[in-house]
């Protein structure tokens, strides 16, 4: 029995439990996917925003700019790379310019610090590959890069190293109330909690739907991506476009690990699964970001992916205790600027849970820090001798994109809420991310998880529990047992 289940490890799931991590509460975190952060966490613009375009009054904004303010410690704390790059928001016309006052005049209702409208001289000095045709911009030097599931899961990490049950591949499929308890059930096991903490993103409703009436639903709404090589170092900020009624539009921005990317379209859609790109959406980002800057070149292009907005037809955050099931916590309708908000929707979460358990003792044993993860491309020549003298697999490159080492893949592996399949490594130190996306190390990775999980190498899996990459031996040995050329064995066959 838990006093706590957390549905859906994502960034609200996962930044919920390792907040609950410091109180004296037992929790479980539960995840339909094999993996931490394999929903809209794993496909979005990665933006730390600073909280100028959040509709004052709104719980987005309520949250937004604490959120963005946390990130700096956070990261510090959890590990994980974090860039203050500042933003700007490009006006084209003397009209635009209108709205980039109103955002800014939005930003000081929302708490938001140093931010600046300026003249297209100084925001070409910032970012010298933006359009000439730009009049001006708001720029906001809080806004910030993060790689989003590297936070999740290191939130993740930390939270089970604070205490806190992890339970992977268990979709909830249906919740009962019974004698003041929450019985949980997926397909092959049972939880009873007496809070239950709804963080499941484009299904949040259909979990609300379990306990309680229809509220509120999920609109799901798609956005496109292209991602460019490391050697296009296009710009040092994120660049918007004035927003429109469907977001925040088309931006160009540079990742935390050095790549640049446009994106992302805006496309309302009825099927929450579905993350393909297409050739509208694609040709949609690329017209719009060519308004920003010219001289992206479709050749350096490494890889196109879709992320899927949860929002909710409240248009805003929907988060709170039901009002028909006492102990069900919503944290639902997280769209953007969800990444941002979430470290501080989890202390307001907190807070509610404080409240319905009357109070909650401090975890004396918890602990803010992850053990440290060793970048290896990042060590000076010293270190990397060092190191590789402790141990030879830092010393074997696997990935020879990204310079990733075989002593952090399996780093990797071994960490708490380690990774478990290939695209699990990927999300964890990149390998496969680079120019030639996996093509080169792909196989070499799959060996040492199969090594290291002690598993059959045709049963690593891509992410998901079937999603064999192996389907059986090209050239079955048997055959060959007894005759010794190919002609002899084709005969056999
Ligand atoms: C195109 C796009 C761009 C964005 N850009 C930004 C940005 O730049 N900055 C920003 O701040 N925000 C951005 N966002 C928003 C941000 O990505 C989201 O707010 C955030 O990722 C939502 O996190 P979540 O934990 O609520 O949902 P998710 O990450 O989707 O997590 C929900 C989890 O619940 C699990 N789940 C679902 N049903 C069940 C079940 N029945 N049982 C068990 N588990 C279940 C899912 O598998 C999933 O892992 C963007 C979003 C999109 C789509």
């Amino acid at each position: 029995m838990y006093d706590i289940a957390v549905i859906g490890a994502g960034i609200a799931g996962c930044s919920i439990a390792r907040e609950l991590s410091r109180y004296n509460v037992r929790i479980i975190l539960i995840e339909k996917n094999s993996d931490v952060a394999d929903g809209t966490t794993k496909a979005n613009s990665a933006i730390v925003h600073a909280g100028y375009d959040t509709k004052p009054g709104t719980l987005k904004a309520r949250f937004n700019a604490p959120g963005a303010q946390m990130y700096e410690r956070l990261c510090s704390e959890l590990d994980v790379p974090y860039k203050k790059t500042g933003s700007l928001v490009l006006a084209f016309s003397l009209d635009e310019m209108k709205t980039i006052q109103k955002l800014y005049d939005q930003g000081i209702s929302n708490g938001v610090s140093d931010m600046e409208i300026i003249g297209k001289d100084k925001v070409l000095e910032i970012d010298s590959n933006l359009s000439d045709e730009l009049v001006g911009a708001l720029y906001a030097r809080n806004a910030g890069i993060v790689s989003p599931w590297e936070l999740a899961i290191a939130l993740a990490e930390n939270a089970v190293e604070n205490g806190v049950n992890l339970l992977l591949d268990s979709e909830v499929t249906n919740i009962e109330k019974m004698n003041g308890l929450y019985r949980l059930h997926m397909e092959d096991k049972l939880v009873e909690a007496r809070l239950v903490i709804n963080c499941a993103g484009l299904y949040s409703d259909k979990i609300n739907e379990m306990v309680a009436a229809p509220s509120f639903k999920i609109l799901p709404r798609r956005g496109q991506y292209n991602v460019f090589d490391k050697s296009l170092n296009f710009v040092n900020t994120v660049i918007f476009q004035c927003p429109s009624d469907l977001g925040k539009g088309v931006l160009i921005s540079p990742t935390i690990h050095g790549n640049t990317f446009i994106g992302p379209d805006a496309e309302d859609i009825q099927d929450r699964e579905s993350v393909q790109t297409t050739m509208e959406g694609i040709s949609y980002i690329w017209e719009a970001s060519a308004r920003s800057a010219k001289g992206l070149k479709p050749n350096a292009v490494i890889t196109a992916f879709a992320g899927i907005r949860a929002r909710s037809s409240t248009d805003d955050f929907v988060i709170g205790e039901s009002k028909e099931a006492k102990g069900f916590i919503n944290v639902a309708g997280i769209e953007s600027p969800g990444l941002t908000a979430a470290p501080a929707i989890a202390i307001h979460v907190a807070d509610i849970v404080k409240e319905l358990m009357g109070g909650l003792g401090a975890n004396a044993d918890f602990n803010p820090a992850r053990r440290k993860v060793l970048r290896f491309i990042e060590l000076s020549e010293e270190d990397k001798n060092i190191l590789i003298k402790q141990d030879p697999r830092y010393g074997r490159i696997i990935c020879r994109c990204e310079s990733i080492t075989e002593g952090e893949i399996v780093d990797a592996i071994h960490r708490k809420a380690g990774a478990r399949s290939l695209d699990g490594v990927k999300k964890r130190v990149r390998p496969g991310s680079g120019r030639c996306q996996g093509g080169f190390c792909g196989p070499k990775v799959m060996e040492i998880l199969a090594r290291e999980l002690g598993i059959d190498i045709k049963d690593v899996v891509k992410n998901s529990r079937k999603s064999y990459i192996l389907t059986g031996e090209t050239k079955d040995k048997s055959l060959y047992e007894d005759v010794h050329d190919f002609a002899a064995a084709s005969k056999k066959i």
